[in-house]
């Protein structure tokens, strides 16, 4: 195992970066892998031969090509389970899922619950099992997905919902974005001792051309600002900029997500 691979259980997970910042996921119990969101067939293919895996199932959080984009070609030769949203028409899922389905990787030794987190897109969904979540582009470190399709309301409720699972939830966040996001969040939240620590650890890990992530779900609650949105620091930066002081964190949320759109 390298330094830039995680363990959970018996599973390892290895980042694949593709694309200019996204990472595609291989999970990997011996000879065996999983991927999630594979964007790029060739970055998966060159992974699985590197290490001279088998792959044996494919998992998708929603629609968009960065995530879906290599899924017709991995399956052109092979006879797999491809998991995704039911309710996106996703070419080449052939195990449609939704929420409190179960997606069991008997072959990995691992199994998923499915949690529908709308937001970023209306039809979006996340990976969970003890210890481990994949929440696509729903959760990023210090921030969260735009919204392309679904409402500030959903993506609020969403984010609130992984910000309640345990602290110690290790999260393979899809997109390296955790320096802008921490660049936005020292002037969304001011004066978070915390956040600046992780900003220093991050810059450390990206000097080193290691990946910011995993993040885990009680690090998010402390620096992320999109989790603070009813804390009384994010919600006065709100309202010296809109000039109205946010009523709920909803109202502060939304307000900070079309902040951040143009940050
Ligand atoms: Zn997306």
């Amino acid at each position: 195992m390298n330094d830039q691979h995680s363990k959970i259980g018996s599973i390892e997970i290895i980042p694949l970066p593709a694309f200019r910042d996204n990472y595609l996921w291989l999970l990997r119990c011996g000879q065996l892998a999983a991927v999630v969101d594979p964007g790029d067939a060739a970055v998966v293919e060159d992974g699985l031969a590197a290490q001279g895996l088998d792959l044996c199932a494919i998992l998708l959080t929603h629609h968009h090509a960065d995530h879906v984009g290599g899924v017709t070609e991995l399956i052109a030769s092979r006879d797999i389970p491809v998991f995704g949203p039911a309710a996106a028409d996703i070419q080449g899922v052939n195990n449609p899922v939704a929420e409190g389905d179960e997606v069991s990787l008997d072959r990995l030794g691992i199994r998923f619950r499915v949690l529908e987190v709308p937001g970023h897109t209306a039809s979006h969904i996340a990976y969970l099992a003890p210890g481990l979540l994949f929440p696509g582009d729903t959760l990023f470190s210090a921030g969260c997905g735009r919204l392309l399709g679904g409402t500030a309301a959903q993506l609020h409720a969403s984010l609130r919902r992984l910000a309640d699972l345990p602290g110690d939830t290790a999260v393979y966040c899809t997109h390296e974005y955790t320096l802008a996001n921490l660049a936005f969040a020292r002037v969304a939240d001011p004066g978070n001792p915390e956040r600046d620590e992780w900003l220093v650890e991050c810059e450390a890990r990206r000097d080193a051309g290691r990946p910011t992530l995993p993040t885990t779900i009680a690090r998010e609650r402390r620096v992320n600002p999109f989790l603070r949105t009813g804390e009384p620091a994010v919600m006065g930066v709100i309202a010296d900029r809109t000039g109205v002081r946010p009523r709920d964190s909803l109202e502060c949320f939304a307000a900070l997500r079309a902040w951040k759109d143009v940050f």
